[in-house]
């Protein structure tokens, strides 16, 4: 079986073919990126609109396949940004519709979880799912997938973001504050754990503010890291102790931080638990998630996929991981 793949919930537009073995036929992607400010979702949807063809050719020629090979499509329905969520539905259901193909609609966090397990041969791990948009702890009880603690407020990248945009530093800033963090020393910027849930606002604007007041951008990136990941690290442990699971695993975009890997590997070794990280070509968005995990749901309930309308499947921006029903697990 193989699945074609859209993803367009943010900022990368993706496609991908995937088999039924986990295996990844192609992959291609193109990221909206602006020099100085964030992601704006209509530029971003507009950006989606202009490449979406071009990659859907590219992944068909890498993979030496065509449309007729496909089984199933998925695509994730959220959740995303509006705009952009619609631009990889309209392509979907265009090709769903012309090639008479079951649609799937994939939760795009899940997709990041699943993908996770898949490449880091884990079973039943904490994960920490810490993206742009999302910074969520969450693990597999009593049949779903359930969130143990999250951001109150910005997603965890984003902060990173939007305090490389109050620096200068284009967008993403994630790596760039890696860099510049090396050099730096720690300044107090305070600590925001509440119950399981996490804050990450505050501690921005204290260090936006200190920025204004010239403390040097390596001492401001040191300390971000290091209070944002102590404080990722500390709900983590915690959730770990709670479900009593030995594997901690780290999803999304800002698992590329080799100092985030570093203090789970710590806490983990302390606990005599095991820390996993998605490799970095696959910790951020791309399609071949949402073609896995459409398989694994196709695959634990093709009735259900065999007999959905197109009319019936729609985007969904605000969608929960819990409430997502898990057939495959
Ligand atoms: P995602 O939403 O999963 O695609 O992840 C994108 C986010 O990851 C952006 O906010 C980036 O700034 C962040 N990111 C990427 N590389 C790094 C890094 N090395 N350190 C911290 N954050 C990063
Ligand atoms: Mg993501």
């Amino acid at each position: 079986m193989i699945c074609l793949a859209i993803e367009s919930t943010a900022h990368t537009f993706s496609v991908a073919l995937v088999n039924d073995k986990g295996k990844i036929l192609s992959e291609i992607r193109d990221m909206y990126t602006s020099k100085e400010t964030g992601i704006i979702p209509l530029e971003a949807a507009t950006h989606h609109r202009n490449v979406r063809d071009e990659l859907l050719k590219k992944c068909f020629d890498e993979a030496k396949i065509n449309i007729k090979d496909i089984d199933i499509i998925a695509v994730a329905a959220g959740p995303g940004l509006p705009p952009c969520l619609l631009t990889g539905m309209e392509l979907a259901k265009k090709l769903a519709h012309e090639n008479k193909l079951p649609l799937i609609f994939v939760n795009h966090l899940i997709a990041h979880l699943e993908i996770g397990k898949l490449l880091t041969h884990t079973k039943d791990p904490v994960f920490i799912l810490a993206t742009g948009a999302n910074t969520q702890i969450i693990a597999f009880e009593s049949g779903k997938y359930r969130v143990f603690g999250e951001t109150l407020d910005t997603g965890i990248g984003n902060a990173l973001d939007k305090f490389g945009r109050a620096i200068n530093l284009g967008f993403p800033a994630g790596p760039k504050i890696e860099e510049l963090a090396k050099k730096g020393k720690y300044v107090d910027l305070g600590y925001v754990v509440k119950g399981m849930d996490l804050s990450f606002s505050g501690i921005l604007t204290k260090a936006i503010d200190l920025f204004k007041r010239g403390v040097s951008k390596e001492d401001l990136c040191y300390s971000l890291q290091e209070t944002y990941f102590s404080m990722l690290t500390e709900v983590t442990e915690r959730a770990m102790a709670h479900v009593n699971k030995k594997e901690a695993l780290l999803i999304g975009g800002v698992a590329a931080n080799k100092r985030l890997i570093e203090m789970l590997n710590i806490m983990c070794k302390e606990r005599k638990a095991k820390s996993f990280y998605v490799p970095l070509k696959y910790s951020g968005d791309q399609a071949a998630m949402i073609a896995y995990t459409g398989i694994l749901q196709y695959k634990s309930n093709k009735k259900y996929y065999n007999n959905l309308k197109l009319n019936d499947i729609d985007i969904n921006p605000n969608w929960r991981v819990e409430q997502v029903n898990i057939t495959w697990l």
